[in-house]
This record gives C-alpha cells, structure tokens and sequence, in this order.
C-alpha cells in the first residue's frame, strides 16, 4: 500500500473536481479517517501531507493518540462517528472537533463537559435514512438557535453522509441539500463526500472530504 501516491493521486482528483466547480482546492480540507488503521499507515499520511484526521470510536483514537506526541501541534482530530453519552467526557479530551452531534443530548453532554469552545458539526440526515443518525433538515435551524445559547460549543457547520447507493443522482441531490441548508444557515463547514462519492461533494460544495479507503485502502476489520 502506497499511501503517500495515494494522497497525490487523491489531491489530484480534489484538483481537478474544483477546477470543474471553478472551486480552489484550498477551500477543500481532506480528513484522513483512520477506524482501523494503523499508526505507521497514519504517520505515513501525515507525511503525505494529510493533517485532519477523523475517527468514529473515541477509544482508537484515544489510544493512536500517544504515538504521534512529536508532530501533536499539527495534527487535528475529528470525531466523525455515533458518540454515546457515556463517552463524552474522553471525547473532548481526545478530539478537536466533534463533526457528528446528532442530538440536542448530545450536544447539552458536550456543552458540559467541554473546558475550550468545541468545534462541532451538525450532523443532518436529509433522506431520514433510519440507518442514520442526525437531525432531519426541518429541525436544524431550531438546533442551531439552541446550541448558540451554549456557551462551550461552536457551530462550524454541517455534516452529512449520501446514500449507499449507486445511484449518483441521488447522491448529488442528497449533497445540494445539504449545501442549500449550509448557505441559508450562513454556516462555514460542509463535511460531505468519502472514498466514493468525494468528487461530486467537492462539485456541490464540501468544505471538507472524509476519506478513509482511497487512502488507506481497503478496511480489514
Ligand atoms: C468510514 C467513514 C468515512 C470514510 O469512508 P471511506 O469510504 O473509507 O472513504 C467517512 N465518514 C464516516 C462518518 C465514516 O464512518
């Protein structure tokens, strides 16, 4: 597994999809996600230039964390999956940012427990897929109000994840949604897109890409 040509060629593809957004590839951020990989395969990507890295179990990342002390400064931690209330308190020692709140629960838990301003992402479930978690788009703008009123989080935007679908239409609808929901809420972040799908994120309007397999290859877990 080459890792860092992995990276070219995805920086590659990021290019070229905002070239035909008339997009610069500096607005896009791609998050290495890193469930089940390895410690040398993530310092490999950081090597490669990757310096976000998403994560949707707090104690793998809690114990990846420790190995990378020397280059800690440049890396930023996202939890990007389901977080159970029980773990809310390590979450916000370990991560950065939590790109996945996906109740009002949650986000009081979070609120609580965080000692900094926490970033968080919105998580919205556009299609109520009952696979997913997240707030249907009609509630978002009441959460957004409910969670200015905390003075310990920060809302930097939204997150979503399409389909599992081979349909790319649907996918890009799921997509505009999220992106319509973002411009009228006046949000900075869009978290959308992974592996297979990122190309068409970036063409309607991902501020951030999560990306696990085309880096990392496939998971074996
Ligand atoms: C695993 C995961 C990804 C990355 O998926 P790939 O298909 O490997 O790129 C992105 N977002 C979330 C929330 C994930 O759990």
């Amino acid at each position: 597994m080459d890792i860092s040509a992995n990276v070219r060629r995805l920086q590659e593809h990021v290019a070229r999809a905002c070239e035909r957004a008339g997009r610069s590839p500096k607005e896009v951020t791609i998050v290495g996600v890193i469930k089940t990989v390895p410690v040398e395969a993530i310092r490999e990507a950081f090597l490669a230039g990757i310096r976000q890295f998403g994560e949707n179990r707090v104690q793998e990342a809690a114990e990846k964390k420790p190995h990378f002390v020397d280059i800690a400064p440049m890396m930023i931690w996202r939890m990007v999956g389901h977080l159970q209330g029980n773990k809310v308190k390590r979450a916000v020692e370990v991560f950065d940012s939590i790109d996945s709140v996906d109740s009002t629960k949650l986000a009081k838990l979070l609120n609580a427990n965080a000692r900094t301003k926490m970033p968080v992402l919105i998580e919205v479930n556009i299609l109520g897929e009952t696979t997913k978690t997240g707030f249907p788009p009609s509630e978002v703008p009441g959460i957004i109000e409910e969670l200015a009123s905390m003075p310990n989080l920060n809302v930097h935007g939204l997150m979503g994840i399409a389909p599992l679908t081979e349909d790319k239409k649907q996918i890009r609808f799921v997509f505009q949604q999220l992106q319509q929901l973002r411009q009228r809420l006046g949000l900075a972040e869009l978290s959308m897109g992974m592996s297979s799908d990122y190309e068409i994120a970036i063409e309607e309007g991902a501020t951030m890409i999560r990306i696990g397999r085309a880096i990392f290859g496939e998971r074996v877990k």
